[in-house]
């Protein structure tokens, strides 16, 4: 790869947001609520079921997680499920709702500095409304050339995403908390990736049996490593 890189590609959730900090105490919440006269872990094991069981039919976001919500509290309540616990499960979505998520540390002036030197692309996945809801509030989107609301992080819809912006997978480099939606899929296509773990991450994301990152990959611990990061990459590649 001799060619400089044009665009970086941030992922939203969990890489410049705290996200999986709602979902966590949503969960506490609805176990606390639903899980009494029961085994906390058995109301957590069968939401975090429903909810992983449930990804491809109803898709990312918080509207999708609160039907899996109902969908436990009915495995786990049957016939002695009350208007109550219903109540309890559009509180528990509503106060997720009206969170508003936290900037990650060094986020703002990281994005800032490569603002000056890249094209940036804001690729997240989700319900369209709720990430263009909290998405348009955030000050540090003005640094983006585009946002792109996708259903999923697939090779193909990177592939497609970078022919819509004219770029080869070889001048693009994707930064992200999840070795399954922002790393691999780049490295399949050809691309660069900057893996960032998050200290709590959704078990969805979880790549059972991954030994190392794949050639093209680097893992940093935090987001003001990674102009330093870019740098050596360009040295590179020069
Ligand atoms: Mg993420």
């Amino acid at each position: 790869m001799s060619q400089h890189l044009q665009l970086i590609g941030f992922d939203a959730d969990d890489t410049l947001w705290f996200n999986e900090f709602v979902y966590a105490e949503a969960k506490r919440r609805f176990v606390e609520h639903l899980g009494r006269r029961l085994p906390p872990e058995q109301a957590e094991r069968v939401l975090n079921e429903t909810e992983l069981a449930n990804v491809e039919r109803y898709g990312y976001g918080i509207k999708s997680f609160a039907l899996s919500m109902v969908e436990a509290a009915l495995t786990l309540r049957r016939q002695s499920l009350q208007a109550a616990d219903i109540e309890a499960v559009l509180a528990i979505t509503r106060q997720m709702l009206d969170t508003k998520v936290p900037p990650m540390d060094h986020s703002a002036e990281v994005v800032a500095r490569l603002a000056g030197q890249y094209r940036l692309l804001l690729i997240t996945k989700g319900d369209t409304w709720e990430q263009s809801r909290k998405l348009g509030e955030a000050e540090i989107m003005r640094h983006f050339a585009g946002m792109e609301i996708v259903a999923d992080k697939t090779p193909e819809v990177y592939q497609s995403l970078l022919e819509r912006y004219d770029v080869t997978p070889a001048s693009f480099l994707m930064v992200g908390n999840s070795l399954r939606s922002d790393i691999l899929p780049v490295a399949a296509i050809g691309g660069w990736a900057v893996y960032i773990p998050a200290e709590v991450s959704w078990e969805h994301e979880y790549v059972a049996g991954l030994q190392s990152l794949p050639p093209g990959c680097w893992q940093i611990k935090t987001l003001d490593q990674l102009p330093g990061l870019i740098g050596r990459i360009e040295g590179s590649t020069a």
